[in-house]
């Protein structure tokens, strides 16, 4: 028997989570309030921790990594606006559950995670859910994937100190990267948008928080970008 039986009904946390986190905080795209309505985030957190699955914040999921907040992961989502048909590229998979919310709105799902446990525990869980339309890759998301590209979105949700190009390249015309964009512990949301002429257009969606992305194209190391107190030798 889980936690939920015994203490509530999971149901009810998720729609508790929406109305008071999600709708409280101005995220009105149906489509992605009805997702986050669906998706049992309580099983892609560590078994300790289910208890607070639906809470207002980012719980570790082992390997020194995130599954994100709740309403960042509907923020990032409302901005990049999955369509029926589009093909999205998600670059760090951790747990599965951004993934999911992904697979709900799109045709087709693509996700890059650089540790391979990780990428195995979520393909394991999505399967289990029954998940058909989930490409899992492991390796490094900053090259993006370009025997699936042009993507219609592109997600990335690790911390970026700029934009990787490789991931421009292969948005589709039309299509939109929402990317956390600055310094190692504190980013700015940012949105790359694609015209039909191919020119870029960026614009900013506040402050975030998110681990590092590592990569070619991203931090060169777990310790790249950290501060070094002054004066210390
Ligand atoms: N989207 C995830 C979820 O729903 O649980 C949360 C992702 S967690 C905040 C960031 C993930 O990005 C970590 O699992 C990390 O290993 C991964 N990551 C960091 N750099 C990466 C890279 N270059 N390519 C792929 N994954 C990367």
């Amino acid at each position: 028997m889980s936690f939920f039986d015994h203490h509530y009904n999971d149901q009810t946390a998720r729609e508790r989570m929406v109305r008071y986190q999600l709708e409280a905080r101005g995220i009105t795209n149906p489509r992605v309030l009805d997702a986050m309505r669906k998706v049992p985030r309580h099983l892609f957190v560590p078994p300790e921790r289910v208890y607070d699955a639906y809470s207002d914040h980012a719980l570790p999921i082992g390997e020194g990594q995130t599954i994100s907040q709740p309403y960042m992961v509907g923020l990032m989502t409302e901005l990049l606006d999955p369509a029926p048909s589009h093909r999205v590229l998600e670059i760090g998979t951790g747990s599965g559950y951004q993934a999911a919310i992904l697979a709900e709105l799109a045709n087709e799902v693509v996700t890059i995670e650089r540790e391979e446990t990780l990428s195995q525990r979520a393909r394991e869980v999505l399967e289990s859910l029954g998940y058909r339309n989930i490409t899992f890759v492991v390796g490094d998301g900053t090259e993006g994937y370009p025997p699936l590209a042009p993507y219609d979105g592109i997600i990335v949700t690790a911390g970026a100190p700029f934009i990787p190009q490789p991931l421009i390249e292969q948005l589709a015309s039309g299509g939109r990267l929402v990317i956390p964009v600055g310094h190692r512990y504190e980013q700015v949301l940012t949105v790359a948008e694609k015209d039909e002429q191919g020119n870029v257009h960026v614009s900013e969606h506040g402050y975030c928080v998110f681990v590092p992305l590592i990569g070619k194209y991203g931090w060169q190391s777990e310790t790249d970008g950290e501060w070094e107190p002054e004066g210390v030798v």
